[in-house]
């Protein structure tokens, strides 16, 4: 057979050759009116930006940073700078300030491009990054801020002096293309370095029908951050497939998303639980249906199965899947097997709340505290463990091996069923060991997530003077609700064990959410440590 590399510029080669006047629409910060245009535009403009980063001294293999929101410019320099053979470094602009300004320099950025909208953060940033030495404005002239002192270089002028006749060159299917840190939430942020090769293999295999089943026919809305794991890989698998996609920028509330995926027509989109509860309220506020929205994605953290229902009743299906920075980043999918037909939607939907099971190219397994390897038999439960073509085995600049065995320990607790459905109970350090026994966080949760009162609901671990850790449930009641934390400790003892019942509920305006919009846990076990012991 023909040798031939698997790279990121061939997916939007692909895409510009085939589905060349299929549409990329993006919302605009400032603007009513959507940008758009098609993916033969943009893989033109990405090969002009390639052209021209050569221009600004951008060599093969350096680190470029972007500090950005989902958008057409973004997207660019995904294919861009990947495609010529330098790493798009993908910086979240949510992280703390002194986490941005760590992973820029570890990361050795040369030049950082940014959205406009997060000027701010460069002028505290710049200072701290003296390794950089362009920052690069997303916009067009008139756009870029001025004054500032910073060497500033804007966008559009630098796309412009770059050449289409640059043609994508050939390289080594194994060099990085893209690096992403980890969300930092278990401590320093870590570099994760994809390969050209693993993210099309990652592309590949998301795009299966058991999977996220991408094709032409989709018109995909990626509501999950480019700088969150490549936008969990929708922007490769969309060039792969030609599918329509929509990028919403930064506004991720009910209305400005529900109007993209009415007027758009999304059929497909991804991200966060705490995104679609956003949502959710807003349609149900304003008595609003989702157009022709068929599915949704939701994963990075577990998800109420009340979910299910709330968007089945909208005719939304919801799909539920696991993955990590690390694992580029889908282990798992819950979608049904042939089998599952035949049993009652409320047995299938317990199937459909799992974490899911692995496609081709991930291998999992759970071993217990000494590394042994447990049964697939949905009952053992040990820390999941996995392993594949895109999965890290190795940190950016780190010589420890984070591997066990050749396995990536993953850090989250679960069982797996004989038909490879991995289900979750917890992160290793989110589980509360109340007198020498685990209590599973997200079981507790999910079940408070049941009461219609209960809009977010995070059980976190207490210091106890008898058990030595006991439950605590936080929880942002729904507008208008008025539930008890009497009354809701009797709902949870209808359905927990009687000793998983959070031993008390503390009632907040607002739950602490990270930089990738999952309830910040670690936060929360601060805040409330000895709550029960005071
Ligand atoms: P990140 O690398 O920021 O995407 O975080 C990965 C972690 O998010 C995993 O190790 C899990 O603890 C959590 N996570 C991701 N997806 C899910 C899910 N579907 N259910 C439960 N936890 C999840």
């Amino acid at each position: 057979m023909m040798q031939m590399p698997m790279l990121v510029s061939e997916l939007i080669a692909h895409a510009a050759r085939y589905f060349s006047d299929v549409e990329i629409v993006s919302s605009r910060p400032d603007q009513e009116e959507v940008h758009r245009y098609t993916w033969l535009d943009c893989e033109v403009r990405a090969r002009r930006l390639a052209h021209a980063l050569a221009g600004i001294g951008v060599e093969q293999g350096e680190r470029v940073g972007t500090l950005a929101f989902n958008s057409y410019r973004h997207l660019e320099l995904y294919y861009a700078i990947s495609g010529s053979g330098s790493v798009c470094h993908t910086v979240n602009p949510r992280l703390p300030l002194e986490q941005m300004a760590y992973v820029i320099s570890h990361a050795q950025d040369g030049v950082v491009f940014f959205d406009v909208e997060l000027f701010e953060h460069v002028v505290k940033l710049a200072p701290l990054c003296q390794g950089v030495r362009a920052w690069v404005c997303m916009a067009d002239e008139a756009s870029v801020p001025v004054g500032s002192g910073l060497p500033l270089l804007c966008y559009e002028t630098l796309l412009a002096s770059g050449s289409d006749a640059y043609e994508w060159p050939q390289l080594d299917e194994n060099a990085g293309s893209c690096l992403c840190y980890t969300s930092g939430t278990t401590g320093i942020p870590k570099g994760v370095m994809y390969s050209h090769r693993s993210t099309v293999l990652h592309a590949m295999s998301i795009s299966l029908p058991d999977v996220f089943n991408c094709s032409a026919s989709e018109i995909i809305l990626p509501v999950v951050p480019m700088f969150h794991a490549n936008a969990w890989g929708l922007i490769y698998a969309a060039a792969l497939v030609g599918a329509k996609l929509v990028l919403p920028g930064s506004r991720l509330d009910g209305f400005s998303l529900h109007k993209l995926i009415v007027s758009e027509g999304v059929t497909f989109a991804a991200g966060v639980p705490t995104v679609w509860l956003g949502i959710l309220d807003y349609v149900n506020e304003q008595r609003l249906g989702l157009a022709n929205l068929q599915r949704l994605l939701v994963g990075g953290s577990a998800m109420a199965p009340s979910l299910f229902e709330a968007f089945g009743a909208l005719g939304v299906e919801v799909v539920h899947a696991w993955g990590m920075t690390e694992l580029s980043p889908v282990g798992v999918a819950a979608t049904l097997l042939p089998k599952h037909a035949l049993l009652s939607r409320e047995e299938q939907l317990r199937v459909l709340a799992k974490q899911g099971r692995p496609p081709f190219g991930i291998d999992v397994r759970i071993v217990d505290s000494e590394g042994r390897t447990l049964p697939h038999d949905g009952a053992a439960c040990g820390e999941l463990q996995v392993r594949g073509r895109w999965v890290a085995a190795s940190y950016f600049d780190v010589d420890e091996s984070p591997l066990q065995e050749g396995w990536f320990p993953t850090g989250d607790m679960g069982t797996i069923d004989s038909d490879g459905y991995v289900d979750l109970t917890d992160r290793k350090k989110d589980l509360i060991k109340s007198g020498g026994e685990w209590i599973s966080s997200i079981t507790v949760e999910r079940a408070a997530a049941e009461h219609p009162g209960v809009e977010v609901a995070a059980c976190v671990a207490c210091v106890h003077p008898k058990w030595v850790e006991r439950p605590l449930l936080v929880v942002k009641l729904r507008e208008g609700s008025d539930v008890r934390a009497s009354e809701l400790r009797a709902f949870l003892g209808a359905r927990l064990t009687s000793w998983w019942v959070p031993d008390d509920v503390v009632f907040v305006d607002q739950v602490p959410v990270g930089a990738t919009g999952k309830v910040d846990k670690r936060a929360l076990r601060e805040r409330f440590a000895d709550f029960l012991s005071r």
